[in-house]
């Protein structure tokens, strides 16, 4: 968790209602979060914040974009991807009316005294939900997507009976000889 100052927050206390934007650049250290730093992102984490007020709620985008130096998933030659996250949170003032809302946004209850909202935790998260989970390069035909959807398809059964029969083929050829 995160603790002592926040890395990424907006203040809410006597915002205007409207859209406001905010730009934060961290590094991956700042989160001190291993995953972040054990493979892949490197340099400069650029976050924007774009941040919806209503009477009622604080609708917040997260965006974030970050270099990362990842490894082929087949040969593991490494791979400079251009990564960008994003996700949506949903801020409610006050005590929910009660409806269900039927969505997979998230959706969080502000206290009514909330001056700050601190975003650390979902960069964070937003940041691990951008890396990809294949990652190939493209220097070689063999780690080409295209060449791996092949390889999931049942090819080396297809390999196995061609091997099968021709082997049957020349034992029916070694018994006509015996015979
Ligand atoms: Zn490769």
């Amino acid at each position: 968790m995160h603790k002592g100052k926040a890395l990424i927050e907006i203040r809410i206390a006597g915002l205007s209602n409207g859209i406001h934007e905010y730009s934060f650049t961290c590094t991956a250290q700042e989160f001190d979060d291993p995953s972040l730093t054990a493979p892949p992102f490197s340099g400069t984490i650029a976050v924007k914040v774009v941040a919806e007020k209503t009477d009622t709620e604080v609708v917040t985008d997260i965006e974030t974009t970050v270099a990362a130096e990842l490894n082929c998933d087949i040969c593991l030659a490494p791979v400079h991807r251009q990564l960008t996250g994003r996700f949506r949170i949903f801020f409610i003032f006050g005590s929910p009316d009660g409806t269900e809302r039927e969505c997979d946004e998230e959706y969080r209850v502000l206290a009514p005294a909330t001056t700050d909202i601190d975003l650390t935790e979902d960069v964070r998260e937003t940041l691990l939900l951008s890396l990809p989970v294949k990652v190939t390069c493209d220097a070689y035909p063999e780690c080409m997507p295209t060449a791996q959807e092949e390889r999931d398809i049942p090819g080396e059964e297809l390999d196995d009976d061609a091997q099968n029969s021709a082997w049957k083929e020349s034992l029916k050829e070694l018994k006509r000889k015996l015979d």
